[in-house]
């Protein structure tokens, strides 16, 4: 045997060793059959029975030993399991030859003998034992046909018995070697298929640990299931409260008029649903990202009973062209395993989005803040741009709250948040500092611009038409101009915002500019 064939052999989902254990089961079983053909048949066996039960048990004995000494010594070396198949040949056909040569129901053995081969070895194996089974009858054969039947194994047929029987024998052995290993291959090519499957499920298992965002959990399905069952096009939507979007960085939103029908389809039969065709009218948003779409397989995403999404993946492009229940039934467990992980990954995010915003008016909490305003200011030291700070006290907030009540209070400090949210452009963070101290980071406002923007937030404020009507004072810093590093940013406009208020409230004051160097030394 070459080294690849053994590798192959050891790489089979049965082990070795196991397929030597059944193997010499059959040798016993194929033995016991012998002993019982004897004792029933004595008449038919041309030497002395009690020759018959040496040689089994001798051939039995040579077996065991020689199975204890594949399990001392090398474990991997298969050479034994090909020299005991030569053995069981040679004592099969001295048995048939015993007991009426050509004509001997035990010949019949060898046909099992190759069966099991097929099944526990290999094709080749099996052939090349069928090759060893017909050379022994051809030889056999031909002791008869030289006369020395009668004298070799005590046995005389017409010649054209025993070419009539050895023929029949040869066509049984081929047909059970090719028939047995084409089904076992059948067989096996479908358990090969299912452990790749699991594999590579594991694997996407494995893989999806590593991600933590909903957009991964959705590549790694993407990738996991295009490269597992070469999906021509595939789509993963997400079904989320926010609404539906596909999960996958950059994808242009779902239209707002919802799901497509397929995906509806699949999320109310809670399983996969097939379809040669999505009709375009009643799927838009499939048309718009699958134009043409054929043979799709629409797989729903259920996390703790409830619907978070679907797969719609095209298997083919042939209307004829039908997919595998098996793919099927995988694609529904690659699903069911990357719906629990995106479940989570959202969950994650919403832990993540609690931690960083306040609860009461929904911005950026303290330390939010301060992590963007850190980052901003290194940012603007790099690209040697401004930045502006404004931060927003709202005036006599305790009496407000003494004389409306702190629900009022509340609802004042939300209106406020909404409106600066409002005035505030995308790339600005707003943020709650502290009690009614809000603050918005405004990244490249030099002081003139800083100063603008926080006149027009206290006259956003003081124009809000909610009751009761509250102003506020603001005081704006700005990078590098008032100071050189975050805090000193935050001092600064801090410092302004009371001058506002020092000066009578509901107004804005800027921080002078500092000379940074000269502020540093003294
Ligand atoms: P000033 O014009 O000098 O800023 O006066 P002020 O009353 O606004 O300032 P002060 O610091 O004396 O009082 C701030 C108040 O803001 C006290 C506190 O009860 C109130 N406050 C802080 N956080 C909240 C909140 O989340 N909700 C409500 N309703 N009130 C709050
Ligand atoms: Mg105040
Ligand atoms: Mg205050």
């Amino acid at each position: 045997m070459t080294r690849r064939s053994n590798d192959s052999m050891i790489n089979e989902m049965v082990p070795l060793a196991n397929r030597l254990l059944y193997m010499q089961v059959v040798r016993l079983v194929a033995s016991l059959g012998v002993l019982g053909y004897v004792a029933a048949a004595t008449a038919r066996v041309t030497v002395a029975p009690r020759l018959v039960v040496v040689g089994t048990l001798a051939y039995l004995a040579f077996a065991g030993v020689a199975h204890l000494f594949w399990h001392l010594l090398g474990r991997r070396n298969i050479t034994l399991f090909g020299a005991l198949l030569i053995i069981d040949g040679f004592y099969l056909c001295w048995v048939a030859s015993v007991s009426g040569g050509s004509v001997s129901p035990l010949r019949w053995i060898a046909v099992l003998h190759v069966m099991m081969t097929a099944l526990l070895a290999s094709y080749r194996t099996a052939v090349k034992l069928a090759v060893w089974h017909t050379l022994l009858a051809l030889v056999t054969l031909q002791i008869l046909d030289a006369g020395y039947g009668a004298e070799a194994f005590g046995v005389k047929h017409p010649p054209a018995l025993d070419h009539i029987a050895t023929a029949c024998f040869v066509i049984a052995v081929w047909l059970s070697a090719v028939g047995t290993a084409s089904f076992a291959a059948m067989n096996e090519r479908e358990l090969r298929r299912r452990k790749i499957d699991l594999e590579d499920l594991a694997r996407m298992a494995t893989d999806l640990e590593q991600v933590s965002t909903p957009e991964e959990v959705g590549s790694t399905l993407r990738r996991t299931l295009v490269e597992a069952y070469g999906f021509s096009r595939l789509e993963i939507l997400a079904v989320h409260p926010d609404g539906v979007y596909p999960l996958e960085a950059g994808a242009p939103a779902v239209p707002a008029a919802g799901l497509d029908e397929v995906v509806c389809r699949a999320i109310e039969a809670h399983r996969s649903v097939l379809v040669a065709w999505a009709d375009p009218r009643l799927n838009p948003y499939l048309a718009d990202r699958m134009p043409n779409a054929e043979n799709l397989v629409v797989t729903p995403l259920f996390a703790e009973g409830n619907a978070i999404g679907a797969v719609v993946a095209e298997h083919g492009s042939k209307q004829t062209q039908r997919i595998e229940r098996r793919v099927v039934s995988m694609l529904e467990r690659f699903c069911a395993h990357a719906a629990l992980a995106l479940r989570n990954a959202w969950l994650l995010e919403e832990v993540r989005k609690v931690a960083a915003t306040d609860g009461l008016t929904g911005l950026a909490n303290r330390r939010t803040f301060e992590e963007a305003l850190t980052r901003e200011v290194a940012r603007s030291a790099r690209s040697a741009s401004a930045l502006g700070l404004v931060m927003l006290d709202i005036d006599h907030f305790k009496k407000l709250n003494d004389t409306y009540g702190h629900r009022a209070g509340d609802a004042a400090l939300q209106n406020v948040a909404a409106v600066l949210l409002d005035c505030a452009r995308e790339m600005d963070i707003v943020a709650r500092y502290g009690g009614e101290e809000l603050a918005v980071i405004i990244p490249g406002a030099g002081p003139c611009e800083a100063a603008a923007v926080g006149e027009r937030l206290r006259a956003a404020v003081e124009a809000l038409g909610a009751e009761p009507r509250v102003t506020a004072s603001v005081g704006v810093a700005s990078y590098p101009a008032a100071a050189d590093s975050a805090e000193g940013l935050v001092r600064a406009a801090d410092a302004a915002m009371y001058d506002a208020k020092r000066a009578g409230r509901n107004r804005t004051s800027v921080a002078a500019a500092v000379d940074s160097v000269a502020s540093r030394t003294r």
